[in-house]
């Protein structure tokens, strides 16, 4: 076998490893022996020639996802390892064979010892994407241990990897049906029924990761107004119709997110009037709102994709937080959230405390919520926990 590629880190640039954070910034390498192959297994030293890591190589501003911090062969063996130990937690989370929920996430990338891979797990059908060409030249391994890891638990696989996987020569493949065919189908959350389509949805079909905050919500829902603002496919409406709204509107921009919202709402409350779905930007339905609602749920796409556009994307969430500070009702309830990963817990607090200030309201912390344990977060990398929110009462 031909020698791996060497990595080596300039002075000082060796902490972050040596705390395992799985990434190596472009800006920390001092020299590269041997080709720089894109997708290869490379090890990483620190100046004194001293082996840190072995990780995925990747032109860019990540150049290296480390896969292990001991010397690896990622062989079929250790493709097993991984995914089977990914599987087991979920098994001892009690998703695998559960009556009320047949959706969860199986990889969540850097959480799961795996950076660039995410699966998501849908009553048998898995939903693959790959975010680095190293797991993407290592698919065929990984769909093998998929198969050996939940047998008879999988009947349907789906790369969907075109909107993740970098441009780059050479990478073709990016989508299409790696097992089955079946192209939406129906599952099971908390009880609640969901029409997915892992094809043409945005992301890997379903946003599995507000699980347990829906189910808080139909906690709160008892008797109010409901405004689920970014609905997507209703997830959050049809929990506050489970736990007894007056009334339940869902807004969203997408005209296709809101078919799949009604189509949802019919699927769990056959013929029930509460609720309207509505396609229309956000901004423009808060301006021109007539209803008094008390409970607003707030969860926006992610504004802040990288580091360098951060303070426009705080600027963003203080907006539209004010703006829901003004509408809501007395005694209301804010369910607020951010899934961008370049937005700390801290930060979008304070956005959400200078929108409150702002509109001259009293605000109470009842909730910070997180995304569940199907979406596990490396201790080391704290980028993992992407999903923050706060569940506010407004006197
Ligand atoms: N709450 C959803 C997930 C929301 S994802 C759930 O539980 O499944 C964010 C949603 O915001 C997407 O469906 C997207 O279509 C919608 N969106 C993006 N920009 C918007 C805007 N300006 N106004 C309204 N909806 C918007």
């Amino acid at each position: 076998m031909a020698e791996r590629t060497r990595i080596v880190l300039k002075s000082g640039k060796d902490q972050s490893l040596r705390r395992f954070h799985p990434w190596v910034f472009s800006g920390a390498i001092k020299k590269i022996h041997g080709p720089e192959r894109e997708g290869d297994l490379v090890d990483v030293y620190d100046n004194k020639e001293e082996f840190l890591a072995s990780g995925h190589y990747q032109h860019g501003s990540i150049a290296v996802r480390v896969i292990s911090f001991e010397a690896v062969e990622t062989d079929q063996d250790f493709w097993d390892q991984r995914i089977a130990h990914a599987w087991k937690l979920r098994e001892t989370l009690g998703m695998v064979s559960n009556s009320r929920t047949n959706v969860f996430r199986w990889v969540n990338a850097e959480g799961d010892g795996m950076p660039g891979l995410i699966v998501d797990y849908y009553a048998g059908v898995a939903v693959i994407q790959t975010h680095s060409i190293g797991m993407h030249r290592n698919l065929e391994a990984i769909v093998l241990s998929m198969k050996k890891s939940a047998g008879d638990k999988l009947h349907t696989i789906y790369n969907k990897s075109e909107s993740t996987l970098p441009d780059k020569p050479g990478i073709t493949g990016k989508s299409g049906f790696l097992l089955g065919d079946r192209e939406r189908g129906e599952v099971l959350e908390n009880g609640y029924r969901f029409s997915v389509n892992w094809v043409e949805g945005q992301k890997t079909g379903f946003f599995i990761d507000q699980r347990e905050s829906r189910r808080l919500v139909g906690e709160y829902s008892q008797g109010r107004k409901v405004l689920n603002m970014f609905g997507y496919t209703g997830g959050f409406s049809i929990y506050a119709m489970g736990g007894g709204a007056q009334l339940v509107h869902s807004v969203d921009s997408s005209g296709k997110a809101i078919d799949l919202t009604r189509e949802n709402a019919e699927l769990n409350f056959p013929g029930d009037k509460r609720h309207e779905a509505k396609a229309e930007d956000a901004f423009t339905y808060f301006k021109d709102m007539k209803e008094a609602y008390d409970l607003l749920i707030l969860d926006p796409p992610a504004f802040a994709k990288h580091q360098n556009v951060l303070s426009r994307a705080l600027q963003g969430y203080k907006r539209l937080n004010q703006r829901a500070f003004e509408a809501i009702a007395p005694g209301g309830i804010i369910f607020t959230f951010s899934c961008s990963q370049a937005v700390s817990r801290e930060n979008f607090r304070k956005s959400v405390f200078v929108a409150a200030a702002n509109a001259r309201r009293k605000v109470r912390v009842l909730h910070q919520l997180s995304q569940p344990p199907d979406h596990p977060v490396s201790i080391y990398h704290l980028e993992g926990e992407y999903l923050k929110g706060l569940v506010l009462e407004v006197e």
